[in-house]
């Protein structure tokens, strides 16, 4: 007892010190409700257990000198405070369950619970990715029909189901097209021609599949210059890399004239798909020209994601490009029983290999099937215009006070720069950070790189008109409080969080990414 006050004693002035770093003037450090939540270490000592466990037998030790010689040092706590703390811990992060998450280029929509009650249905949720295939159909024929609806909804001839994520489908593209050019004797194509609007994870990919990235300008509106990239072809041209909604939130309207004029030199078109969102059930982009494109399925078709995983980044492909899939190739028999193609002979002579474990993102399969098969094609058409309609409805209210670097409507995210706060002494990150105290999520910031002090908001179609509102009246009030020339109350957000403003650089720099008993 004396003991456990003494531990907590020793919390609480840790508590109190942080919290005074963080301008909270509480005794605990805590602030209402929200408690102040010591690692789980901090919070035990290592000679307790939850558990009564029998002693240990006497056992022979083979390990020789390898014996552990300290204790293991794992904390020692009661089911009530592993409980606990495993929950507060739930309660600070910040969700698409908990409020709105305008985080652009990111499509954080909701997700339909009935996606959730589909994965968990016995037979799918205990499924195990070692089961021989013949106790599996249902789960393989599950993936074969997610498969058509996206070679349907694309127009596409072929899709790898297996990439993991966006990014791991833009290698599986880049791969396929790599490998493609080898096999017709084009391996010394090495240029790939990317945007400077990309996400990051384009020039990066084409960079690790040994590929040397030449960057193609954006012109005044916002889009691929087209001009500027014809320039650029050259019989060394391996393929181009556009997102189309691309990432200032627009559609790249000449791509058809993009897609022709690099196919007469012989060279590929991917098209990073992370803003299909914008375009399904309207747009095929067979019909633009694409030979490659990864679809985010926790982006368009709502599963969960955030905190890196787990997700879905099939990728369609074109004729010329599916020889290359990667393995396992799910294909039907005559008799309708499904199989899967491991290894590198017939039919998949040409494939680029395995890419991952056993068979793909199982849980999101069912979940983005769920999705589908809920919403009908009509439904996904509809979710597509809806969130083309939110982005145009926060674009035009927002536009009273904020500046939008590009003219004319947007597809399904909003864009604005940082001209509004032009000696205002606010800036973009400033802003961001007022946000949280206020109870949004904020927006993307400084992308796309293209535009001074980007804001990139992203409604999708989930959200009410009534939410909408709400965020735009904030919103606007910020930026008229920016210009009234309140920059130190700007300075000082966010007041109301566990933690103020962190050192972020020295956050990436030096991690510390274990807790260590301080001496
Ligand atoms: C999200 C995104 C990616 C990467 O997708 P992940 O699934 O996060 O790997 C690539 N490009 C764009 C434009 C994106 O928005």
């Amino acid at each position: 007892m004396v003991e456990a006050l003494a531990l907590n004693q020793g919390r609480q002035t840790k508590a109190e010190a942080s919290a005074k770093a963080a301008g909270m003037d509480t005794v605990s450090g805590n602030s209402g409700l929200q408690i102040e939540e010591a690692l789980i270490f901090e919070q035990c000592s290592g000679e307790r257990s939850g558990v009564d466990l029998p002693q240990a037998p006497e056992i022979q030790n083979h390990l020789g000198t390898l014996e552990r010689t300290e204790t293991l040092g794992l904390p020692g706590l009661s089911e009530p405070q592993v409980v606990r703390h495993y929950t507060r811990l739930s309660q600070k992060n910040y969700a698409i369950d908990t409020g709105f998450y305008p985080l652009g280029s990111c499509t954080m929509k909701h997700n339909p619970r009935l996606n959730e009650k589909m994965a968990r249905l016995q037979g799918l949720g205990d499924l195990h990715p070692l089961q021989p295939v013949e106790t599996v159909q249902g789960a393989l024929e599950l993936i074969d029909c997610l498969a058509d609806w996206l070679k349907k909804l694309t127009g596409m001839p072929a899709v790898a189901m297996t990439p993991a994520a966006g990014a791991h489908g833009e290698l599986c593209g880049m791969m396929a097209i790599r490998a493609a050019l080898k096999h017709q004797g084009q391996g010394d194509r090495r240029r790939v021609l990317v945007p400077e609007s990309a996400h990051g994870t384009n020039p990066a990919t084409a960079a690790a599949c040994g590929f040397t990235i030449d960057t193609i300008p954006v012109d005044s509106r916002g889009r691929v210059d087209v001009s500027g990239f014809k320039t650029k072809l050259g019989g060394d041209v391996a393929a181009i890399m556009v997102t189309n909604p691309n990432t200032c939130g627009l559609f790249e309207s000449e791509i058809v004239d993009v897609a022709d004029a690099l196919h007469k030199i012989g060279g590929y078109f991917y098209c990073d798909g992370a803003n299909y969102n914008a375009i399904a059930g309207r747009v095929r982009p067979a019909d633009l020209g694409v030979d490659a494109m990864h679809i985010n399925l926790h982006k368009t078709f709502s599963t969960p994601h955030g905190g890196g995983g787990p997700g879905g980044g099939p990728v369609v492909l074109a004729e010329s490009l599916a020889p290359y899939a990667p393995t396992p190739w799910i294909v039907c028999d005559t008799e309708g029983r499904f199989k899967l193609l491991e290894h590198l002979e017939g039919a998949t002579k040409h494939s680029i290999g395995r890419l991952r474990s056993f068979h793909g993102q199982m849980g999101v399969f069912i979940r983005s099937l769920a999705y589908m098969l809920s919403h009908g094609a009509d439904g996904i058409r509809q979710a597509s215009e809806d969130a083309v309609l939110n982005a145009n409805y926060l674009l035009a209210r927002l536009q009273e006070e904020l500046t939008a670097p590009f003219d004319g409507p947007c597809m399904h995210e909003a864009l604005f720069d940082d001209r509004f706060l032009k000696d205002s002494g606010v800036t973009t990150l400033d802003f961001a950070k007022a946000l949280i105290d206020e109870g949004f999520h904020p927006m993307t910031m400084y992308f796309p790189l293209v535009v001074h002090g980007a804001m990139l908001m992203e409604p999708t179609e989930s959200e009410s008109k009534a939410a909408l509102d709400q965020f735009c009246d904030v919103v606007i009030a910020l930026a008229q409080k920016a210009k009234r020339g309140e920059a130190d109350y700007f300075a000082q957000c966010p007041q109301h969080t566990p933690r103020r403003r962190l050192d972020e650089t020295q956050a990436a720099r030096k991690p510390k990414l274990r807790w260590q008993k301080e001496l």
